[in-house]
């Protein structure tokens, strides 16, 4: 039987090995478990083997899970496509929005933040240039990040993508070294706070560590696979 615990004591084991393996500390990576589709129970479970990071892609699956969790010590991460009348229950649900990729999201989120701190805010990326990705194209990356910094109530952390699905190393490699360039060029240009690269999932995650990921989002190898 897929045991959690098991899981994610080996998934933090491989984190630590990638992590030293590049010359960094463990510790520098941060884990999100990703539970689109698993009940509260199945978060519970992952809570109490020490996951503090929770994943979530649509407002009203979470919205009971996060209810039911109330008083757990978790930082609920949105990650899915976000449409503008979810704005006003994602800012105030969650702790962090990973996927904002236009102007009047991030404007909206930051309006209808109640919470007294600032929401974290990645800005999500269409690294490879895929047409029907979501994520800013590359070329807008500035732009954005530049208006999205001025906002009162979020606090810009970093950036976000999915790259291309392959499985080709290399190809995935580079996808995950371009997001790096964009984290790193911006850093000393008026972005000096962001201290958040979140890429990698449960079939690349070493890879993007060793590619300079500070925070991976992982769930089937944690939870198992998904029915739907
Ligand atoms: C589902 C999802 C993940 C986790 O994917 P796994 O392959 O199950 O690890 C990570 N990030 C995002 C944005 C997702 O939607």
């Amino acid at each position: 039987m897929h045991s959690v615990s098991n899981a994610i004591a080996q998934i933090s084991e491989r984190i630590a090995i990638a992590a030293r393996g590049a010359g960094r500390h463990p510790a520098a990576i941060r884990l999100v478990a990703v539970s689109k589709t698993r009940s509260a129970a199945e978060i519970g479970a992952a809570v109490a083997a020490g996951i503090t990071d929770i994943g979530e892609n649509y407002l009203a699956e979470a919205q009971p899970k996060i209810a039911a969790l109330e008083g757990a010590a978790i930082d609920w991460h949105f990650i899915g496509a976000i449409q503008s009348n979810k704005t006003r229950g994602i800012a105030s649900a969650f702790q962090w929005v990973q996927t904002v990729d236009r102007a009047r999201i991030a404007k909206r989120l930051s309006d209808q933040r109640n919470v007294s701190d600032p929401l974290d805010v990645l800005l999500q990326v269409n690294v490879d240039n895929e047409p029907q990705k979501a994520g800013v194209a590359i070329e807008g990356l500035s732009e954005l990040a530049n208006y999205a910094a001025a906002l009162p109530n979020i606090r810009l952390r970093g950036l976000m993508a999915i790259p291309r699905d392959t499985d080709d190393v290399e190809t995935k490699r580079q996808s995950f070294r371009r997001l790096a360039n964009l984290f790193e060029d911006c850093r000393p240009h008026g972005c000096a706070d962001w201290d958040t690269l979140s890429m990698g999932m449960s079939d690349d995650f070493e890879l993007a560590i060793a590619e300079g990921a500070t925070m991976v989002r992982v769930g089937t190898a944690i939870f198992g696979p998904r029915s739907r």
